[in-house]
């Protein structure tokens, strides 16, 4: 996020602010656009847009440029059509029974999955008398959703596809965060022999790390996620985004400890020594994840003051953590009502999930409902509701 965060005007009775940069989140979408070149960049917006706020990023990425966005679900796929009127909405879970007709309304494009899914979608286009666009996913490795490669022939020679108007064919890495995993070549492989047989379509391999990998992954069209959010989830090359979303906390109360006082529920953590301790208003009700408390053997998350770590010891418990001040060196700055870094500078999204033994992905997607929310630089009218 550029430059400091300002929270002197967050109302008072906030708890927690998240700030989301939506200046940034374009720079980022831009960026990577620039890096693949004239492959197409598609913005993937599922899950709220990563927790960030549909309503916000989605006209956001499309005053941007981006003209392709996919969602998991059919009711995703209605709040999109809202925002985008005429961009593609590709539907990344398929055709569920009995979606077809309220997809078809939306004008979106289910990604099929399999011969059932190609099927109803088939039937529904000859019901309306039209060609219907579709996408289809080809599985290559990853074991989740997709047509086997060995069942694309018979895809193909269904005839359902006369059908269809066949708009992206596509795959899913799972291993595109480690560059050199042997997985990231075998699903290549498995790619291009699967679809040797429908060369004209636009097709799609890489997510946020498969467009890191190089050009032979990037194919016709790229979908970043997570890193037009600001994630850096390779373990590789860096991706050019910068940080979208910072999250702070009040803190409630400072207290002294006493050597042998115990901090929490079920008083998993005991001073060793005479502690002081800030209570902060946030907790697993606010995506800070149960699995980042502390023990006296076992670290667990951190918090942040001027840019000085504070670890959380003892339990995150639904509205509160409480975290280690002792030999914070600027005492006199963390008293009740000061603002706790939970995100943000001090803690990527990357630290914040190792912090709970998970991926800054599970965090963005868990940002608090109930924190007050910051739009920055939001250069789009307010969609009607
Ligand atoms: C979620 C998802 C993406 C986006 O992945 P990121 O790692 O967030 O870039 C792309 N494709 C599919 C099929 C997905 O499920």
């Amino acid at each position: 996020m550029a430059g400091r965060i300002d929270l002197s005007n967050v109302p008072a009775s906030a708890t927690g602010v998240i700030h989301v940069d939506l200046a940034e989140l374009k720079r980022n979408w831009q960026a990577m656009r620039d890096l693949v070149h004239p492959v197409e960049c598609a913005s993937v917006v599922k899950a709220d847009a990563y927790g960030l706020g549909a309503n916000h990023v989605i006209p956001c990425l499309h005053q941007a440029g981006c003209q392709s966005f996919f969602v998991a679900t059919p009711r995703e796929a209605h709040q999109t059509r809202k925002l985008v009127p005429t961009s593609d909405i590709y539907v990344l879970d398929g055709l569920m029974p009995g979606t077809a007709d309220a997809l078809g309304q939306l004008n979106a494009v289910p990604v099929l999955s399999s011969a059932a899914e190609v099927e109803d979608w088939a039937k529904y286009a000859q019901q309306c008398g039209k060609p219907l666009k579709a996408a289809l996913h080809i599985d290559t490795g990853l074991n989740r959703l997709g047509v086997s490669p060995g069942d694309v022939q018979s895809v193909q020679e269904s005839g359902l596809l006369a059908h269809l108007d066949l708009h992206l064919v596509m795959s899913h890495l799972a291993c595109a965060d480690e560059p050199y995993h042997a997985q990231n070549e075998n699903q290549l492989s498995a790619w291009n022999a699967a679809v040797s047989g429908l060369a004209n379509t636009k097709t799609s391999l890489a997510a946020s790390d498969g467009a890191l990998l190089g050009p032979a992954f990037r194919l016709k069209m790229v979908r970043p996620g997570y890193a037009i959010y600001g994630g850096q989830a390779s373990q590789g090359p860096t991706a050019p985004v910068k940080p979208v979303v910072s999250v702070h906390a009040r803190v409630l109360q400072v207290r002294d400890v006493p050597p042998g006082g115990t901090v929490g529920y079920s008083a998993t953590f005991q001073a060793m020594r005479p502690m002081r301790i800030a209570t902060i208003a946030a907790g697993y009700a606010d995506g800070v994840f149960r699995a980042a408390s502390a023990t006296n053997d076992v670290k667990g998350g951190s918090v942040a003051f001027e840019g000085e770590l504070a670890p959380i010891v003892g339990r995150v418990s639904m509205d509160l953590i409480t975290v280690d001040i002792t030999d914070h060196t600027k005492p006199d700055a963390i008293v009740r009502g000061a603002w706790a870094e939970l995100i943000g500078p001090n803690l990527p999204l990357e630290t914040v999930g190792q912090g709970a033994g998970t991926i800054g992905y599970e965090v963005l997607t868990n940002l608090s409902r109930r924190f007050h929310r910051v739009y920055l630089n939001d250069t789009t009218p307010e969609p009607a509701s």
